[in-house]
C-alpha cells in the first residue's frame, strides 16, 4: 500500500478521500489555488501545496503543477476526485511518465470512455443496448443532417466529449436541426475544445440509473448495484438514491449484466460508473461510462459498507478486490442530496460570497454528511458551489426520507443562499415520495416547488425580540442614562417599535414590558412572552403561556434569519433613518449592495458629512457602486480600508452617528 497520496482536489471530495486515507495510515498531500489557502481541504491535509492562481486552469487543472508537487512531496500515487484531471488521459499519461500511480483506470480506457461516440461505439460490438444513433466520425453538416433523418424524431444532439449537460440540444422538429446543431457545437467547442457530436433518439421522460462497477488488475471485475439518479435539474443530478425504485428482477439483472458487459470489454480497473437511460416501457439504454468515482458515489457505500476510496486505493496499488460478487450484498435504503449556495429564486444563479453561519445536522450511523467549507469560508465564484452533500441511510425508502428531512430542517446556512428550502419540498412532494419519477419530476412540478415565504407570527417575534435583546444588553452596558435607549416615555409603559418589511408592506412590531412579561404587539395579535433565554450561540427560546418555542437566530444589519420548525424565514429590516426621512433621502445606505472591493474611502473618523455626501466607491461585477451618506452625520467607524475586498453582501462598510436637528422629541 501507499504511504503518501497526493489528491489533486478541492472541496468535499479531497476532505472525503482524506479520511480514509488517514484510516489507512497513508499520509496526506493537499493542492490548493490561491482562493482556497484556508480552505479545508488544505487544514485536513498531512502537508499541503500551492499549486497557482484562483482560476482552475492555471491551478487544479495544471496537470504540470500538480505532478511537480507530488514529487516535491514524494507522493507516490495522485487521486484525482471528481471533475478536474479525474478523466483527464493526458493527466493519466504525465503521472505514468513521472513514475506516480494515476488513482483510476489505465490511459487507454479513459480515452475511449472521455469520448461518448468511441464508448458508444465499443459497446454496440458487445451488445450492450443502446439508443438508436449516429455516432460516426463523418461531422460534416451534410452528413449529420442525413444521419439525423435516418434516426427520426425527437431528437438528441450531444457532445461527443461532453459532461454536465452542456453541448446538448433536443429537436422536435427538422426545421430546428442546423441552429441547433450549429449552437451545440459552438458550446461544446468552448467547453471541451472539441466540437464533435453524436445524435441519438431523444427518450421522452426517461428514468436515469446507473451501476457501479470495480475491477482490479487480477482480473476481477464486479458490480456494487444501481444508483436512481432521475432527480434532475436541466440533465443535473439533484438528488441520488440506491437502490433504484421499482425495478424487476429481470431489469436488474439486465443492467447489472449490461454493465458488467461494458467494463469487462475494456478490462476496467478501478471504480467506474456504467450509465443507463430507461424509457417508459422499461427499456434500458446505455448512455455513457465515467471512469472515476461518482459524486454520488456515498449512497452505494451506505447500502454495501463498502468503503470506495479504500477500494481504489487498494486497487491502485495492485491489490485484488476486497470481496467477491457473491459477498456483496445491499441492505436498506440511501439517498443524497447535493447542498448548493445558489438560489432558485433567482435562476439557480450560484451565490457567491462568505458563509456567516453555518450548521450542519450532527453525522451519526444513518446520516452522514461530506462537506469542504466551514462558518465564515467564502464560496468563491471560481468552483463549483457544492456546499455539501448529506447522505441518509436507514431500513426502507420511507425512514431514508424521514432521516433526509429532519437533517435538512437542521441545516442552517446563512450569508449565502442555499438549495436547502428547495430540496425539502422536492423530498415532502407527494409525487417524489411515491416514486417512479422521470428525469423531467422538477419541471413537471415547478409550480409546486416555489418557495412559501409568508412568516408566521411567532418568526416575528423572534425577530423582534432578538434586537430588543440587543438592546436591553447595550443599555445594561452603557455608563450614562442619557446613553439608554429604551424607548422610554414619561406617561406610557417603555415600548419599542421594530419594522420589518414582508411581501413588499412594512409590518411594525412593538415590544412593551408589561410587569414582568414582554408583550409583543403584532398587528393581528399581541403574544404575551413568560421568559425569553438564549439557550447557546444563535438559539433562543421563548416562553408562551401554553407553549416553549426554540429557534436559531441569526442577525445580520439587513435581515434577521430565523430557524423556526425547520423553515428558513428571511425577515427584512427596515431601517428608521431612511424611513424617517423617506422621500428626501438618497438612495443607499451604509452596507455593501454586493461583495466588491473597495476603491476609495472619501472621508475619515470624524468628519460631518451632509445627507447625500459620497462616503465610500465599492466595485462590484465591474461596476462602480458609491455610498452615500442617508442623512447628515459624524463618520465614527469606517470597517473597511481602500483595497480590501468586501466578501459578504449586506456588510456594513461604515458607521454614521446622525446629526438630530431638533433634540429628543419624545422629552
Ligand atoms: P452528460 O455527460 O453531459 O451528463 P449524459 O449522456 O450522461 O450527459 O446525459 C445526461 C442526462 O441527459 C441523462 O441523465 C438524461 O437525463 C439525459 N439524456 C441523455 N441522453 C438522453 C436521450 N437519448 N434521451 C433523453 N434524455 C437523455
Amino acid at each position: 500500500m501507499f504511504s503518501k497520496i497526493l489528491i489533486a482536489n478541492r472541496g468535499e471530495i479531497a476532505c472525503r478521500i482524506m479520511r480514509t486515507a488517514r484510516r489507512l495510515g497513508i499520509g496526506t498531500v493537499a493542492v490548493y489555488s490561491a482562493a482556497d489557502a484556508a480552505a479545508l481541504h488544505v487544514k485536513e491535509a498531512d502537508e499541503a501545496l500551492a499549486i497557482g492562481p484562483a482560476p482552475s486552469a492555471q491551478s487544479y487543472l495544471d496537470g504540470a503543477a500538480i505532478v511537480a508537487a507530488a514529487q516535491r512531496a514524494g507522493a507516490q500515487a495522485i487521486h484525482p476526485g471528481y471533475g478536474f484531471l479525474s478523466e483527464n488521459a493526458e493527466f493519466a499519461r504525465r503521472c505514468n511518465e513521472a513514475r506516480i500511480v494515476f488513482i483510476g483506470p489505465s490511459v487507454p480506457t479513459i480515452e475511449i470512455m472521455g469520448s461518448k461516440s468511441a464508448a458508444k461505439t465499443l459497446m454496440a460490438q458487445h451488445q450492450v443496448p443502446m439508443v438508436p444513433g449516429y455516432y460516426g466520425a463523418d461531422q460534416s453538416t451534410s452528413g449529420l443532417t442525413q444521419a439525423a433523418k435516418d434516426i427520426g424524431l425527437p431528437l438528441l444532439i450531444k457532445a461527443s466529449a461532453g459532461g454536465g449537460g452542456r453541448g446538448m440540444r433536443i429537436v422536435r422538429n427538422f426545421s430546428e436541426f442546423a441552429g441547433a446543431l450549429a449552437s451545440a457545437q459552438r458550446e461544446a467547442s468552448s467547453a471541451f475544445g472539441d466540437p464533435s457530436m453524436l445524435l441519438e433518439r431523444y427518450i421522452e421522460r426517461p428514468r436515469h440509473i446507473e451501476v457501479q462497477i470495480f475491477g482490479d488488475t487480477h482480473g476481477n471485475l464486479v458490480h456494487l448495484y444501481e444508483r436512481d439518479c432521475s432527480l434532475q435539474r436541466r440533465h443535473q443530478k439533484v438528488i441520488e438514491e440506491a437502490p433504484a425504485l421499482g425495478l424487476s428482477a429481470a431489469q436488474r439483472e439486465a443492467l447489472l449484466t449490461a454493465s458488467l458487459t461494458a467494463g469487462a470489454a475494456v478490462n476496467y480497473v478501478g471504480a467506474g460508473t456504467v450509465e443507463f437511460i430507461l424509457d417508459q416501457t422499461g427499456q434500458i439504454y446505455f448512455i455513457e461510462m465515467n471512469t472515476r468515482l461518482q459524486v454520488e458515489h456515498p449512497v452505494t457505500e451506505a447500502i454495501t459498507g463498502i468503503d470506495l476510496v479504500e477500494w481504489q486505493l487498494r486497487v491502485a496499488a495492485g491489490q485484488a478486490l476486497p470481496l467477491a460478487q457473491h459477498a456483496i450484498t445491499s441492505s436498506g435504503h440511501a439517498i443524497e442530496v447535493r447542498v448548493y449556495a445558489e438560489d432558485p429564486a433567482q435562476d439557480f444563479h450560484p451565490s457567491i460570497g462568505r458563509i456567516d453561519y453555518l450548521r450542519f445536522p450532527e453525522a451519526n450511523a444513518t446520516t452522514r454528511i461530506d462537506t469542504g467549507f466551514t462558518q465564515h469560508d467564502v464560496i468563491s465564484p471560481y468552483y463549483d458551489a457544492m456546499l455539501a452533500k448529506i447522505i441518509c441511510h436507514d431500513a426502507t425508502r420511507i425512514d431514508a426520507l424521514n432521516r433526509l428531512r429532519e437533517a435538512l430542517r437542521e441545516t442552517q446556512v446563512v450569508g449565502i443562499t442555499t438549495n436547502v428550502d428547495y430540496l425539502q419540498r422536492i423530498i415532502t412532494h407527494p409525487a417524489y415520495i411515491e416514486g417512479g419519477f422521470d428525469t423531467h419530476f422538477v419541471e413537471a412540478c415547478k409550480h409546486e416547488l416555489v418557495p412559501d415565504t409568508t412568516v408566521p407570527p411567532l418568526a416575528l417575534v423572534f425577530a423582534a425580540l432578538v434586537q430588543f435583546d440587543a438592546l436591553s444588553r447595550r443599555n445594561a452596558a452603557a455608563h450614562s442614562p442619557w446613553d439608554e435607549l429604551t424607548g422610554f416615555r414619561l406617561n406610557a409603559p417603555a415600548e419599542i417599535p421594530y419594522q420589518f418589511l414582508i411581501a413588499e408592506k412594512i409590518v411594525e412590531v412593538r415590544v412593551r414590558k408589561v410587569s414582568m412579561r414582554l408583550a409583543v404587539i403584532l398587528p393581528t395579535e399581541t403574544v404575551m412572552v413568560k421568559s425569553w433565554s438564549v439557550l447557546r450561540d444563535a438559539t433562543y427560546r421563548l416562553e408562551l403561556d401554553d407553549q416553549t418555542v426554540c429557534a436559531e437566530v441569526i442577525d445580520t444589519p439587513t435581515l434577521t434569519h430565523v430557524f423556526l420548525a425547520g423553515q428558513h424565514h428571511r425577515v427584512s429590516k427596515v431601517d428608521p433613518w431612511l424611513l424617517a426621512d423617506e422621500a428626501a433621502a438618497p438612495a443607499g445606505n451604509l452596507t455593501a449592495p454586493m461583495p466588491g472591493a473597495i476603491r476609495a474611502v472619501l472621508v475619515k473618523i470624524g468628519d460631518t458629512v451632509e445627507r447625500g455626501a459620497p462616503l465610500m466607491v465599492l466595485e462590484a461585477m465591474k461596476i462602480e457602486h458609491t455610498i452615500c451618506a442617508p442623512l447628515a452625520g459624524t463618520v465614527t467607524a469606517i470597517r473597511f480600508s481602500l483595497g480590501e475586498q468586501v466578501t459578504v453582501e449586506g456588510a456594513e462598510l461604515l458607521t454614521l452617528e446622525p446629526i438630530t436637528a431638533g433634540g429628543n422629541d419624545d422629552a
